[in-house]
């Protein structure tokens, strides 16, 4: 159903998500219930083509013939179910924008690193001179580049799971699986549901599309099997086919013939750092790209903010906000780019994390833990007993309790390991508080 022309359009979730698939319904000539928590009236929308209502009314789903969720809309939500049984088709945002949009994908997944590497990949192909749509979950919503009239060569998407859930044309030229450790427990029966939903992704391939994969991460790596299209790896063993480590090097394997990139002294740093740059470098060598591009690009490339970012020094102690490690996969890199005298807080929403497998990491690396929010408590509980440690109520506590503690040297670490939610907006809103109460020590 590509034909929108007076068909009525559910959508679910008036956020950004659900905005630009909105405006992209009406632009192809739907009808849509935009339906929130409150009916949500914006002024700019055609009051002929969108109704606003209220996500709790089950008559919403009468006479429509679509249904669009926002990644935030939980599976079990009613109205899914209730379309599902009258056999109306549901799509998410990207689903619904891919329909529209005439240009290859780049869709990026994992649980950590998506928009680090989303990023690269988007620098990598401009520094090519291929005009670049960087979007998805990071940014701004596909659908806004469908019913934009811009004409990319690419479209680089970063995906989450959430946007997974309801894809069946969903289909990239090249599908990137970085990685997959427990996250979003609280939305999926556990770490194999969690999985086969990211696997979705790699669903739709066909002959000639590929899936770069990570030959180091056995959930991601399993999967290879089912990829209908060309399997290109990477990991940090040599391959015959694929990219791996020699040292400070990527080395590029394919086709019989091996390139090599320089992988030290580059600005993006830590070891997960080199898995999202690998990623990268092996998409750029099934698109063709020229080496030069990618080596400009690795080389201007930052790290964006809140992940592992430096915001200060005060009385010799160095502050790093990684305030968007939300999960214990990506606290475990954040601590291991330090070799040791971390002092680290973890704390906030927990997702259902299992923080006693940081146990021997933070033994080696960590000489404190400051626990904090509404879950500080029982995160403390799973650390060693041996392990010093402090319990406090919020952010602002553990801020001052880390300046207390801390000796020249040492290193104060912001890697919560959960949602924001109990004191924040976001991530953001949470690593911005943080960097100001540094500044203020
Ligand atoms: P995402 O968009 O998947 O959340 P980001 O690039 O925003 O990924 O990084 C999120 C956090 O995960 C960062 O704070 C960083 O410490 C950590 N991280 C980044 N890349 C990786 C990786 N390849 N493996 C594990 N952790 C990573």
């Amino acid at each position: 159903m590509t034909d929108l022309i007076d068909k009525t359009a559910l959508v679910i979730g008036a956020g950004r998500a659900g905005s630009a698939a909105t405006r992209l319904l009406v632009d192809r000539g739907a009808v849509v219930r935009l339906l929130d928590k409150e009916p949500k009236a914006d002024a700019d929308w055609p009051r002929d083509r969108v109704e606003s209502g209220s996500d709790s009314d089950p008559g919403a789903i009468d006479g429509v013939d679509l249904v669009v969720p926002s990644p935030g809309v939980a599976r079990t939500h009613s109205l899914l179910d209730a379309a599902v049984a009258a056999g109306i088709p549901v799509w998410s945002e990207i689903e619904l924008a891919a329909r529209f949009l005439r240009c290859p994908i780049v869709a990026i997944t994992g649980t950590n690193g998506k928009s680090t590497t989303t990023v690269l990949i988007g620098d990598i192909l401009a520094a090519a001179g291929h005009s670049v749509f960087v979007g998805g979950n990071l940014g701004t919503p596909l659908a806004e580049s469908a019913s934009g009239t811009e004409r990319y060569d690419y479209a680089v998407v970063e995906v989450s799971s959430f946007q997974l859930e309801w894809i069946d044309s969903f289909r990239p030229r090249v599908a990137v699986w970085l990685n997959l450790t427990p996250d979003h427990l609280d939305r999926y029966d556990g770490i194999d549901d969690y999985e086969d939903t990211k696997a979705n992704l790699l669903r739709q391939l066909r002959a000639d599309d590929v899936a770069v994969l990570n030959r180091d991460d056995p959930r991601v790596w399993r999967h290879r099997e089912e990829v209908a299209g060309e399997v290109f790896s990477f990991g940090a063993d040599a391959v015959g086919e694929g990219v791996f480590l020699d040292n400070d090097f990527a080395v590029v394997r394919r086709s019989g013939s091996e390139r090599r990139i320089a992988l030290g002294g580059r600005p993006l740093r830590g070891a997960h750092n080199r898995e999202n740059m690998m990623a990268a470098i092996a998409v750029a060598a099934v698109l063709d790209i020229p080496l030069d591009a990618v080596d400009a690009a690795l080389d201007s490339a930052r790290g964006l903010p809140h992940r592992l970012e430096a915001v200060g020094e005060k009385s010799g102690v160095r502050y790093f906000d990684d305030s968007k490690a939300t999960n214990v996969g990506a606290v475990e890199k954040s601590i291991a780019s330090f070799d040791d005298g971390v002092i680290v807080l973890l704390g906030g929403s927990d997702k259902g994390g299992d923080f006693a497998s940081l146990r021997e990491l933070i033994a080696q690396r960590v000489d404190r833990v400051i626990c904090f929010g509404a879950d500080g408590a029982s995160i403390a509980a799973q650390l060693d007993p041996s392990c010093p440690s402090d319990l406090v109520a919020g952010l602002a506590d553990a801020v001052a309790m880390a300046a207390a503690r801390a000796r020249s040297g040492q290193v104060v670490l912001l890697a919560p390991g959960c949602a924001s939610f109990d004191e924040f907006r976001d991530y953001t809103e949470r690593g911005r508080r943080f960097a100001e109460m540094v500044e203020a020590l």
